[in-house]
C-alpha cells in the first residue's frame, strides 16, 4: 500500500515544469514553444504543497527548531500577524502537531482568507485598520499583548532564521538534484527574502557560477524603490527584512503590476498553471532572461529555474477578474467574448 501518515510527509518535492509556450524566445517554433537547445526555463511549483504554497516548508522548520529550543512547549500557542500563505502552512502544521494558532490581521483581509485560516482549526482576531499604530486595538499592539501572553510563541517569518534554512535544506537541494547540477540561472520575487537567500547560497555553493536573480515590483526597495505601494501581493517590502541576505543576488529585475498580472492570465492560459501575482511576476523576469541570452553561446546550455509561490486560487476575484483588473486600467491581455452571440 502506498500512503503517508500525515500530510506533512507531502510537503517539498515539487516538481518542475518546463515553461514553452509563453516565452516568446526569438527561433522559436511556430507554435511558440522555445527552440532547441535555447534557454531551457523550468517552472519550480509551489503550490503543489499541500497547504498550496512554497510556505508550508518554512512553516515546518520554524516550528520543529521551535520545539527542539524549547520555545514551543507541548500545548502551547503559536501568534503570527498574518493571514496569506505562511498563516496556512502554520495553521495546517499547528494542527497536525497539537497547537493552538491565532492569527491576528488587519480588517481589510479579505472574509474568503480568514475561513480558510478558520478551516483548520485556527482562531483569528481582526483588527480596525483604521486606528493608529499606538492604538491598544491596533494590529501590531494586539498581537504583541497576544504573543506575551504564557505559552505563546510567535514565529516571525521576517527575522527567523529557520525560514531561508528551510530553502537551503530543501528548496536548493531539491533544484540542484531535479536540474542534475545544470541549473544557470535562479529566478524567484522576495517578500522576506527567505527563499532567495537559503536557495541562492545553497546553489551557488554547489557552484559559484550559478547566477541568482531577484524579481520586484517596481517601489519595493528590493529595486531600489522607497516603498511605493504596489498591487502584487507576497512579494516586495518598503524595509529590508533580517531574513533577506543583501549578498545573494546578482541582479534584481524590476517588475511593473501590469507586466505581472498580464503574464498571470498568460501562464493560466497557455501553460494551464493556474498561479498567484507573484509567481507571474518572477516568471516574466525569467522570460526577460531567456530572450536575453536566446541565440548567445551562454544561452544554448541555459538552464533557467524560476521558483512560483502559490496558486491563482486565491486571485480569483482579483487577478483573474476582468472588471478588477479594468479598475486599475490593466488589461488581462486577451480578447474576451462578451456574450454567447460572440462564444458561439
Ligand atoms: N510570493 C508569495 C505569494 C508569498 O506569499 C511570498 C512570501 N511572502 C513570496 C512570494 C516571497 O517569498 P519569501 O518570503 O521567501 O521571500
Amino acid at each position: 500500500m502506498q500512503y503517508v501518515n500525515s500530510v506533512l510527509d507531502l510537503i517539498g518535492n515539487t516538481p518542475l515544469v518546463r515553461l514553452s509556450r509563453t516565452l516568446d524566445l526569438p527561433g522559436g517554433g511556430g507554435d511558440g514553444t522555445a527552440a532547441e537547445g535555447g534557454p531551457l526555463v523550468l517552472a519550480k511549483i509551489e503550490y503543489l504543497n499541500p497547504g498550496g504554497s512554497v510556505k508550508d516548508r518554512i512553516a515546518t522548520r520554524m516550528i520543529e527548531a521551535a520545539e527542539a529550543s524549547g520555545a514551543l512547549q507541548p500545548g502551547g500557542t503559536i501568534v503570527e500577524p498574518t493571514s496569506g500563505n505562511t498563516g496556512v502552512g502554520l495553521a495546517m502544521v499547528a494542527q497536525q502537531k497539537g497547537y493552538k494558532c491565532v492569527f491576528v490581521c488587519p480588517d481589510k483581509v479579505s472574509v474568503d482568507k480568514r475561513n480558510v485560516l478558520k478551516a483548520y482549526g485556527a482562531e483569528v482576531v481582526v483588527c480596525p485598520t483604521a486606528v493608529a499604530p499606538e492604538h491598544p486595538d491596533s494590529y501590531y499592539n494586539v498581537s504583541d499583548r497576544l504573543a506575551a501572553q504564557p505559552g505563546a510563541w510567535k514565529p516571525d517569518q521576517y527575522s527567523n532564521p529557520h525560514n531561508p534554512r528551510s530553502h537551503y535544506e530543501t528548496t536548493g537541494p531539491e533544484i540542484w538534484a531535479q536540474t542534475e547540477g545544470r541549473i544557470t540561472h535562479f529566478v524567484c520575487g522576495m517578500g522576506t527574502g527567505g527563499t532567495i537567500s537559503g536557495v541562492g547560497r545553497f546553489l551557488k555553493e554547489q557552484n559559484s557560477d550559478i547566477q541568482v536573480i531577484g524579481a520586484d515590483p517596481a517601489g519595493s526597495v528590493y529595486s531600489g524603490g522607497t516603498g511605493r505601494p504596489y498591487l502584487v501581493e507576497g512579494v516586495g517590502e518598503d524595509f529590508w527584512p533580517e531574513t533577506y541576505d543583501r549578498t545573494v543576488a546578482d541582479r534584481v529585475i524590476e517588475v511593473s503590476d501590469a507586466d505581472s498580472f498580464a503574464f498571470t492570465r498568460r501562464l493560466a492560459r497557455e501553460e494551464a498553471l493556474l498561479v498567484g501575482g507573484s509567481c507571474g511576476m518572477a516568471a516574466w523576469a525569467a522570460r526577460l532572461l531567456a530572450q536575453e541570452l536566446a541565440g548567445t553561446p551562454e544561452g544554448v546550455a541555459a538552464v533557467i529555474v524560476v521558483l512560483l509561490p502559490d496558486s491563482g486560487r486565491g486571485y480569483l476575484t482579483k487577478i483573474f477578474n476582468d472588471e478588477w483588473l479594468a479598475q486599475y486600467g490593466f488589461s488581462s491581455g486577451q480578447a474576451h467574448a462578451q456574450t454567447v452571440g460572440e462564444v458561439l
